[in-house]
């Protein structure tokens, strides 16, 4: 009978709907707390799976004066006489300066409420500082904290109105205020709120309710063992899930125990046990759902945290590295170290989150202010969480590498199911969308798995050698008329104004380009550029056809489906019409460029005007029904997340099903240092690292078999970059490149070329054979490779400055 009550609310929950208050209140009735816990660990990880999030942050208590008296409470002190009531200003940025050496991303404001109303000192000191209210000072600081740090500032100054939630928005990512309890017999006399004119629970829930009113992402949650009942509690946590319900703003319920503390009045009251703290965690849990994010602080239950984690925790909140925990000074935040160690023994993965939550993270235009919006972006990965210890960037030199994470067998809920998904993988079935996002959310032990699966199904297929082409890079233009977010390389009177001027090359130099190559033994011209408005399908047949008379042993890899839809178009004829054209004067191939996400969500975003996802697919359909072969790519890591790349895959998956025409897949991790999304603060910057990683050893899996080379670019991971997604999935190294322009316009450092000599020492660092291939992965001739090395310096390019597009004052 009791367990059926709990997996009745348990099914409920799974089917989408919650338990009405009666139904809670009948269940928080049932003596069965192993069952009940049960349930709750079972509807956590159907929200959660195996993450524990936690909050890199630090502690800034800007005052410690407040006007309430709370029984139990050791953080608010009256004046003292020598002491500033305040923080300075100076003194708050250099704490979260601290922090963010440290890593930090959260600048937790917690501090004393309205001090000023209680004492003349408060008064005087906000007066001598030009502020009116303590909350007018803390929105001050708070701003200096975000722009003078980066860190993101939460705050917690007590009830608030409407004005001054509103106030506080425009610098902050969240706020909150504990409800602590519903019970207002516990502000009488005698109660611990007994003098505490904030702590009475309609005021404390009207400041609630008018966040949600203000959509400021709002922590809340209960304090226990004060004197309440298991039935106020209930009441407590019923009325934040109505609050919740009605503006979807609470994104953290905490359930915190109280702790006796020596010198208040509350010194000899008993602490609720622990199995108390577990049943209110557990029925938070069944009040709020899978989703929500239920807290308990790991620093008041030393010793406990496996116990905790049974009962339905998903998060262990803010955790400083650097300031301790002013409100419980007595009881230190555990090492992260120590927390990840715990955790993981748990079969769970520590997660670094922001002060904003994923769910809300993912949608900030609609939770933060538009200011907050660039800021918080910079710290984020695709799924909401913080970015991770590592600070790699795509393109930029000198970054730390962190290399790959272990391959062991992670432990806990939900790793069966990822096995499960690694096997249907490897044996060449299909995998759909859901399971190919599954692998995307690996995280800790279970991205360690994914990387060893994918890197062993590479073993099975394409051995050790590590193959790579002899080519050039020939961007035959930079102006443009199209407008793609990401592209920082094209320049034209409708582009944005970035670095370099406008260029045509004209014949001859492309011609001379593509002859150098040659002779310093390339086998390959990659060609691609902008799609200048005055160009059509002739200019391409005339550049293919110039450099096949000039150089005929060499391969015209050239034009993605933009630059051949723009030339079908601009000449009348059908796309198969066209592609055969550019056949006979010479094209061997087509770069899979132009796809960046195979997804119309994505590509509204970042590329509004290029051809859609439909007519990519379609020609390169046409293009491998001609016989050209094609390679395929991602440029992942800015608006995008796991299930758009999910669709990518797929669609590119299917269409290999049908023609075979891919030779291989290439995933390009964003560069956005200049890219104008993200100076202009819509965009990532850039996947993490364990995306990128990611990125080569699900195309890997999602794949199999049907493309056998996944290449990775030195370009944009960086030559340890490189190396590390070689053992992540990828078996090919693209090309030396000779003259990389268009990833080194978005802010790339890692160079234009990779001569032949570096490569083979790269590949062979690992342990693997390099090995020179053609185009199509044919080995390239004795004769070519052994032109390409101790090959001549380049001369120096000619770049024909295209006048007309100069902008005035570039
Ligand atoms: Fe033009 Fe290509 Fe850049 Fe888009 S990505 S703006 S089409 S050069």
């Amino acid at each position: 009978m009791t367990r059926t009550m709990f997996d009745e609310i348990g099914l409920a929950w799974l089917n989408g709907g919650g338990p009405e208050p009666a139904t809670v209140r009948t269940a928080s009735e049932v003596d069965d707390l192993p069952g009940l816990l049960a349930t709750a660990a079972i509807l956590r990880d159907a929200g959660h799976g195996d993450v524990i999030s936690y909050s890199r942050k630090v502690f800034i208590p800007l005052t410690k004066l407040c006007r309430d008296v709370c029984h139990y409470c050791t953080f608010a002190h009256p004046p003292r006489c020598g002491e500033r009531c305040y923080l300075t200003p100076e003194e708050a940025v250099e704490i979260a300066r601290k922090g963010a050496r440290a890593g930090c991303r959260e600048a937790l404001f917690t501090l004393g409420d309205k001090p000023e109303l209680r004492y003349r000192a408060a008064r005087a000191e906000l007066d001598e500082m030009g502020f009116a209210t303590t909350l007018d000072y803390l929105g001050h600081v708070a701003g200096r904290v975000l722009r003078e740090t980066g860190l993101l500032p939460h705050v917690n100054p007590g009830v608030m109105s409407r004005d001054e939630i509103e106030a506080l928005r425009a610098v902050s990512v969240s706020q909150g205020i504990m409800l602590e309890t519903v019970a207002e017999r516990l502000s009488e006399r005698g109660g611990p709120h007994f003098g505490s004119p904030d702590k009475v629970p309609s005021v404390r829930r009207e400041t609630i309710e008018t966040a949600g009113a203000c959509g400021v992402p709002f922590t809340s949650g209960i304090l226990i063992g004060i004197g309440e009942t298991r039935a106020e509690r209930i009441d407590a946590l019923l009325a934040l899930r109505d609050l919740h319900r009605r503006h979807s703003h609470i994104q953290e319920i905490i359930v915190q125990n109280f702790r006796a503390k020596p010198g208040t009045l509350m010194a000899a009251a008993p602490e609720p046990p622990v199995e108390e703290l577990q049943w209110t965690i557990a029925m938070a849990r069944l009040i709020f759902g899978p989703d929500m994010n239920i807290q308990a602080p790991p620093n008041l239950s030393p010793g406990m945290l496996a116990r905790l984690i049974a009962s339905g925790v998903n998060d262990w909140g803010g955790v400083s590295p650097v300031t301790i925990d002013h409100v419980n000074p007595e009881a230190p935040w555990p090492e992260l170290e120590q927390l990840a160690a715990e955790t993981a023994a748990n079969g769970k993965t520590l997660v670094e989150r922001l002060a904003i939550y994923p769910a809300y993270a993912r949608d900030l235009e609609r939770w933060v202010e538009p200011a907050l919006v660039k800021p918080t972006l910079d710290h984020l990965d695709a799924a909401g969480f913080a970015r991770g210890p590592d600070r790699w960037s795509t393109g930029k030199a000198g970054e730390h590498v962190s290399g790959l994470p272990s391959a062991e067998r992670p432990r806990g809920a939900g790793n069966d199911e990822l096995d499960a998904v690694l096997s249907k993988a490897r044996s060449g079935e299909r995998l759909n969308e859901g399971e190919i996002v599954r692998l995307f959310e690996a995280r800790g032990e279970a991205f360690g798995r994914v990387v060893a699966v994918a890197d062993e199904l590479r073993r099975e297929v394409k051995g050790d050698a590590v193959t790579y082409i002899v080519n050039r890079n020939i961007n035959y233009t930079n102006v443009c008329g199209y407008r793609c977010q990401f592209c920082a390389f094209s320049k034209g009177k409708m582009s944005e104004n970035l670095r370099g001027r406008p260029y045509v090359l004209d014949l001859d130099e492309i011609e001379r380009r593509a002859r150098e190559a040659w002779d310093r033994g390339g086998s390959e011209v990659c060609l691609q550029g902008g799609i200048h408005p005055a160009y059509t399908g002739d200019t391409y047949l005339e550049i293919s056809r110039r450099i096949k008379e000039s150089v005929p042993g060499l391969n015209i890899h050239a034009f993605s489906p933009l630059e051949v839809w723009q030339g079908a178009t601009t000449l009348g004829v059908s796309l198969n019409a066209f592609l055969a054209d550019l056949m006979a004067a010479g094209l061997s191939s087509l770069p899979g460029t132009a796809a960046e996400v195979l997804d119309d969500d994505v590509r509204r975003i970042i590329c509004p005007d290029k051809i859609n996802t439909d007519q990519w697919l379609k020609v390169m359909e046409m293009a491998h029904g001609v016989g050209l072969r094609s390679t395929a790519t991602i440029m992942f890591g800015h608006v995008d997340g796991p299930q758009n790349w999910a669709r990518h895959l797929l669609a590119v998956r299917d269409l290999q099903a049908v023609t075979g025409g891919f030779t291989e897949f290439v995933p390009l991790p964003f560069v956005a240092h200049e890219a104008p999304i993200y100076l202009k603060g819509r965009a990532r910057p850039g996947p993490t690292w364990r995306e990128a990683i990611l990125m080569h050893a699900v195309a890997r899996l999602a794949l199999n078999p049907v493309i056998a080379n996944i290449q990775t670019s030195w370009v944009k991971m960086g030559r340890e970059g490189a190396l590390s997604a070689l053992n992540a999935g990828a078996n090919d190294l693209g090309g030396t490149l000779m003259n990389e322009t268009i990833t080194r316009s978005a802010g790339a450092q890692h160079g234009q070329e990779l001569p032949p000599e570096e490569m083979d020492r790269l590949i062979r660092s690992i342990g693997r054979e390099p090995v020179q291939r053609r185009t199509l992965y044919q080995a390239s001739e004795a004769e070519r490779v052994a032109a390409s090395y101790g090959a001549a310096p380049l001369s120096e390019a000619i770049n024909t400055p295209a006048r007309e597009f100069v902008r005035e004052g570039t």
